[in-house]
Protein backbone atom coordinates (compact mmCIF):
# COMPACT_ATOMS: atom_id res chain seq x y z
CA UNK A 1 0.00 0.00 0.00
CA UNK A 2 2.57 2.25 0.83
CA UNK A 3 4.58 2.07 -2.83
CA UNK A 4 1.25 3.32 -4.23
CA UNK A 5 2.20 7.13 -2.49
CA UNK A 6 3.92 9.39 -3.91
CA UNK A 7 6.04 12.13 -2.25
CA UNK A 8 6.30 15.29 -4.89
CA UNK A 9 8.71 18.36 -3.62
CA UNK A 10 7.80 21.24 -6.27
CA UNK A 11 10.83 23.63 -7.33
CA UNK A 12 13.37 22.69 -4.29
CA UNK A 13 16.08 25.48 -3.63
CA UNK A 14 18.25 23.35 -1.37
CA UNK A 15 19.29 20.14 -2.49
CA UNK A 16 19.97 19.37 1.26
CA UNK A 17 16.04 19.26 2.12
CA UNK A 18 15.44 16.64 -0.85
CA UNK A 19 18.13 14.60 0.87
CA UNK A 20 16.31 15.11 4.44
CA UNK A 21 12.77 14.42 2.90
CA UNK A 22 13.91 11.08 1.01
CA UNK A 23 15.35 9.94 4.67
CA UNK A 24 12.25 10.68 6.06
CA UNK A 25 9.96 8.86 3.54
CA UNK A 26 12.47 6.23 4.20
CA UNK A 27 12.09 5.75 8.00
CA UNK A 28 8.30 6.00 7.35
CA UNK A 29 8.53 3.25 4.73
CA UNK A 30 7.57 5.79 1.88
CA UNK A 31 10.11 4.79 -1.19
CA UNK A 32 8.81 7.07 -4.27
CA UNK A 33 9.91 10.30 -4.67
CA UNK A 34 9.01 13.20 -7.56
CA UNK A 35 10.80 16.08 -8.31
CA UNK A 36 9.05 18.58 -10.36
CA UNK A 37 11.56 21.63 -12.03
CA UNK A 38 13.90 21.37 -8.83
CA UNK A 39 16.37 24.57 -8.82
CA UNK A 40 19.44 22.43 -8.43
CA UNK A 41 19.70 18.72 -9.35
CA UNK A 42 20.39 16.08 -6.45
CA UNK A 43 24.47 16.71 -5.68
CA UNK A 44 26.63 15.98 -2.60
CA UNK A 45 24.78 17.65 -0.45
CA UNK A 46 21.78 15.90 -0.55
CA UNK A 47 23.46 12.47 -0.66
CA UNK A 48 24.89 13.63 2.34
CA UNK A 49 21.80 14.65 3.89
CA UNK A 50 19.92 11.63 2.80
CA UNK A 51 22.03 9.22 4.90
CA UNK A 52 20.73 6.00 4.53
CA UNK A 53 17.89 6.40 1.96
CA UNK A 54 20.58 7.45 -1.08
CA UNK A 55 18.27 4.37 -2.96
CA UNK A 56 15.31 6.97 -3.09
CA UNK A 57 17.46 9.84 -4.55
CA UNK A 58 19.05 7.42 -7.01
CA UNK A 59 15.38 6.16 -7.82
CA UNK A 60 13.90 9.96 -8.06
CA UNK A 61 11.73 10.58 -11.24
CA UNK A 62 12.45 14.42 -12.12
CA UNK A 63 9.65 16.06 -14.86
CA UNK A 64 8.80 20.00 -15.47
CA UNK A 65 5.51 20.38 -14.28
CA UNK A 66 3.21 18.85 -11.56
CA UNK A 67 0.62 17.93 -13.36
CA UNK A 68 3.14 15.77 -15.08
CA UNK A 69 4.49 14.50 -11.77
CA UNK A 70 0.29 13.49 -11.00
CA UNK A 71 -0.84 12.68 -13.73
CA UNK A 72 -1.32 8.84 -12.93
CA UNK A 73 -2.92 9.62 -9.70
CA UNK A 74 -6.09 9.11 -8.41
CA UNK A 75 -5.82 11.28 -5.11
CA UNK A 76 -3.73 14.41 -5.03
CA UNK A 77 -3.40 16.21 -1.49
CA UNK A 78 -1.39 19.56 -1.21
CA UNK A 79 0.39 20.88 1.57
CA UNK A 80 0.02 24.37 2.94
CA UNK A 81 1.46 26.46 5.36
CA UNK A 82 -1.12 29.73 5.25
CA UNK A 83 -4.81 29.13 4.17
CA UNK A 84 -5.39 30.86 0.46
CA UNK A 85 -8.07 33.06 -0.61
CA UNK A 86 -10.52 30.67 -2.36
CA UNK A 87 -10.94 28.11 0.06
CA UNK A 88 -10.55 24.54 -0.62
CA UNK A 89 -11.79 21.20 0.87
CA UNK A 90 -9.11 20.99 3.93
CA UNK A 91 -7.59 17.82 6.11
CA UNK A 92 -5.44 18.17 8.62
CA UNK A 93 -2.23 16.07 9.04
CA UNK A 94 -3.84 13.08 10.46
CA UNK A 95 -6.96 12.64 8.10
CA UNK A 96 -4.68 13.60 5.13
CA UNK A 97 -2.59 9.85 6.24
CA UNK A 98 -5.62 7.78 6.54
CA UNK A 99 -7.33 8.99 3.38
CA UNK A 100 -3.87 8.32 1.32
CA UNK A 101 -4.02 4.67 3.18
CA UNK A 102 -7.43 4.58 2.43
CA UNK A 103 -7.29 4.79 -1.02
CA UNK A 104 -3.95 3.60 -1.59
CA UNK A 105 -5.07 0.40 -3.07
CA UNK A 106 -7.37 1.44 -5.30
CA UNK A 107 -5.03 4.24 -7.37
CA UNK A 108 -1.36 6.16 -6.76
CA UNK A 109 -1.63 8.85 -3.77
CA UNK A 110 0.55 11.87 -4.18
CA UNK A 111 1.28 14.10 -1.47
CA UNK A 112 2.85 17.63 -2.81
CA UNK A 113 5.29 19.84 -0.69
CA UNK A 114 5.75 23.18 -2.10
CA UNK A 115 8.96 25.88 -2.70
CA UNK A 116 10.99 26.83 0.73
CA UNK A 117 10.02 30.34 0.43
CA UNK A 118 6.72 30.78 -1.51
CA UNK A 119 4.93 27.14 -0.70
CA UNK A 120 3.19 26.09 -3.91
CA UNK A 121 1.46 28.31 -6.26
CA UNK A 122 -2.74 28.91 -6.25
CA UNK A 123 -2.29 27.40 -10.05
CA UNK A 124 -0.72 23.81 -8.27
CA UNK A 125 -3.19 24.19 -5.60
CA UNK A 126 -5.81 24.01 -7.60
CA UNK A 127 -4.55 20.41 -9.45
CA UNK A 128 -4.94 19.13 -5.77
CA UNK A 129 -8.22 17.02 -4.32
CA UNK A 130 -7.89 18.53 -0.87
CA UNK A 131 -5.06 20.54 1.04
CA UNK A 132 -3.62 20.02 4.20
CA UNK A 133 -2.75 22.12 6.67
CA UNK A 134 -0.18 20.56 9.32
CA UNK A 135 -2.11 21.87 13.03
CA UNK A 136 1.02 24.16 13.83
CA UNK A 137 1.48 27.64 15.90
CA UNK A 138 -0.81 30.13 14.21
CA UNK A 139 1.91 32.57 14.55
CA UNK A 140 4.87 30.50 13.34
CA UNK A 141 3.47 27.81 11.01
CA UNK A 142 5.74 27.52 8.48
CA UNK A 143 8.13 23.89 8.87
CA UNK A 144 11.21 23.12 7.30
CA UNK A 145 9.90 21.43 4.03
CA UNK A 146 11.75 18.43 5.14
CA UNK A 147 9.99 18.10 8.14
CA UNK A 148 6.48 18.47 6.87
CA UNK A 149 7.43 15.85 4.85
CA UNK A 150 8.34 14.08 7.80
CA UNK A 151 4.72 14.88 9.85
CA UNK A 152 2.93 13.74 6.43
CA UNK A 153 5.20 10.86 6.03
CA UNK A 154 4.60 9.74 9.84
CA UNK A 155 1.03 10.18 9.86
CA UNK A 156 0.52 8.13 6.61
CA UNK A 157 2.63 5.07 8.24
CA UNK A 158 0.96 5.38 11.86
CA UNK A 159 -2.31 4.80 9.26
CA UNK A 160 -1.16 2.03 7.77
CA UNK A 161 -0.37 0.61 11.02
CA UNK A 162 -3.80 0.89 12.00
CA UNK A 163 -4.95 -1.24 9.32
CA UNK A 164 -2.69 -3.63 10.01
CA UNK A 165 -3.39 -3.90 13.60
CA UNK A 166 -6.68 -3.74 13.45
CA UNK A 167 -7.11 -6.14 10.54
CA UNK A 168 -9.21 -3.90 8.89
CA UNK A 169 -10.31 -5.62 5.83
CA UNK A 170 -9.33 -2.51 3.40
CA UNK A 171 -9.77 -4.87 0.58
CA UNK A 172 -13.50 -5.09 1.47
CA UNK A 173 -13.71 -1.33 1.22
CA UNK A 174 -15.66 -1.16 -2.08
CA UNK A 175 -14.49 2.43 -4.03
CA UNK A 176 -15.54 3.94 -7.25
CA UNK A 177 -13.66 4.14 -9.42
CA UNK A 178 -11.75 8.00 -9.61
CA UNK A 179 -10.89 9.49 -13.07
CA UNK A 180 -6.98 9.82 -12.90
CA UNK A 181 -5.97 13.44 -12.77
CA UNK A 182 -4.68 13.42 -16.58
CA UNK A 183 -8.38 12.85 -17.01
CA UNK A 184 -9.30 15.62 -15.32
CA UNK A 185 -7.55 17.71 -16.77
CA UNK A 186 -8.43 16.86 -20.08
CA UNK A 187 -12.08 17.39 -18.82
CA UNK A 188 -11.35 21.05 -17.90
CA UNK A 189 -9.96 21.87 -20.92
CA UNK A 190 -12.92 20.55 -22.65
CA UNK A 191 -15.32 22.28 -20.50
CA UNK A 192 -13.01 25.76 -21.19
CA UNK A 193 -13.10 25.19 -24.20
CA UNK A 194 -17.05 24.73 -24.32
CA UNK A 195 -17.89 27.66 -22.03
CA UNK A 196 -15.50 29.67 -24.21
CA UNK A 197 -17.70 28.96 -27.61
CA UNK A 198 -21.15 29.71 -25.71
CA UNK A 199 -19.83 33.01 -24.44
CA UNK A 200 -19.90 32.52 -21.32
CA UNK A 201 -16.21 32.76 -20.65
CA UNK A 202 -15.13 36.13 -22.35
CA UNK A 203 -11.12 35.55 -23.42
CA UNK A 204 -10.28 38.82 -22.01
CA UNK A 205 -11.92 38.80 -18.86
CA UNK A 206 -11.91 35.20 -18.07
CA UNK A 207 -12.27 35.54 -14.07
CA UNK A 208 -12.21 33.36 -11.64
CA UNK A 209 -14.63 30.76 -13.41
CA UNK A 210 -12.87 27.77 -14.18
CA UNK A 211 -10.76 28.13 -10.63
CA UNK A 212 -14.25 27.96 -8.92
CA UNK A 213 -15.32 25.42 -11.26
CA UNK A 214 -12.54 22.96 -10.50
CA UNK A 215 -12.98 23.37 -7.10
CA UNK A 216 -16.32 22.53 -7.27
CA UNK A 217 -15.96 19.25 -9.21
CA UNK A 218 -12.86 18.28 -7.05
CA UNK A 219 -14.51 18.55 -4.22
CA UNK A 220 -17.82 16.55 -5.98
CA UNK A 221 -15.03 13.82 -7.16
CA UNK A 222 -16.89 12.88 -10.07
CA UNK A 223 -16.39 9.01 -10.17
CA UNK A 224 -15.41 7.65 -14.17
CA UNK A 225 -18.64 7.12 -15.54
CA UNK A 226 -19.29 10.21 -14.06
CA UNK A 227 -16.90 11.89 -15.73
CA UNK A 228 -17.91 10.41 -18.78
CA UNK A 229 -21.09 11.98 -18.83
CA UNK A 230 -19.56 15.10 -18.09
CA UNK A 231 -17.78 15.12 -21.40
CA UNK A 232 -20.96 13.64 -23.35
CA UNK A 233 -22.89 16.94 -22.49
CA UNK A 234 -20.08 19.07 -23.08
CA UNK A 235 -19.58 17.49 -26.32
CA UNK A 236 -23.55 17.64 -27.43
CA UNK A 237 -23.16 21.35 -26.65
CA UNK A 238 -20.92 22.15 -28.88
CA UNK A 239 -23.03 19.60 -31.58
CA UNK A 240 -26.54 20.52 -30.62
CA UNK A 241 -29.29 18.56 -32.13
CA UNK A 242 -26.44 15.74 -32.82
CA UNK A 243 -28.41 12.42 -31.91
CA UNK A 244 -26.50 10.50 -29.10
CA UNK A 245 -27.28 7.72 -27.00
CA UNK A 246 -24.68 8.89 -24.40
CA UNK A 247 -27.42 10.17 -22.16
CA UNK A 248 -28.72 6.96 -19.74
N1 LIG B 1 5.48 30.55 3.05
C1 LIG B 1 5.28 29.24 2.53
C2 LIG B 1 5.97 28.25 3.40
C3 LIG B 1 6.65 27.26 2.63
S1 LIG B 1 7.36 26.04 3.67
C4 LIG B 1 3.78 28.94 2.43
O1 LIG B 1 3.01 29.78 2.74
O2 LIG B 1 3.35 27.85 2.03
C5 LIG B 1 7.73 24.83 2.44
C6 LIG B 1 6.73 23.72 2.30
O3 LIG B 1 6.69 22.96 3.49
C7 LIG B 1 5.30 24.15 2.04
O4 LIG B 1 5.07 24.43 0.69
C8 LIG B 1 4.57 22.90 2.48
O5 LIG B 1 4.70 21.92 1.49
C9 LIG B 1 5.37 22.47 3.69
N2 LIG B 1 4.85 23.03 4.95
C10 LIG B 1 5.48 23.87 5.79
N3 LIG B 1 4.71 24.14 6.85
C11 LIG B 1 3.56 23.48 6.68
C12 LIG B 1 2.34 23.35 7.43
N4 LIG B 1 2.17 24.00 8.57
N5 LIG B 1 1.37 22.57 6.91
C13 LIG B 1 1.53 21.92 5.74
N6 LIG B 1 2.64 22.00 5.01
C14 LIG B 1 3.65 22.77 5.46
Amino acid sequence: MLEHIKIVLVNTSHTGNIGSAARAMKTMGLSELWLVDPVNPIDEQAMALAAGAKDILEQANTVATLAEAVADCGLVIGTSARSRTLSWPMLDAREAGEKAILEAPQHKVALVFGRERTGLSNDELHQCHFHVAIAANPDYSSLNLAMAVQTLSYETRMAWLATQSQAADIASYESESYPLSQDLERFYSHLEETLLETGFIIKPHPGQVMTKLRRLFNRARPEDHELNILRGILTSIQNPGRKSNNNS
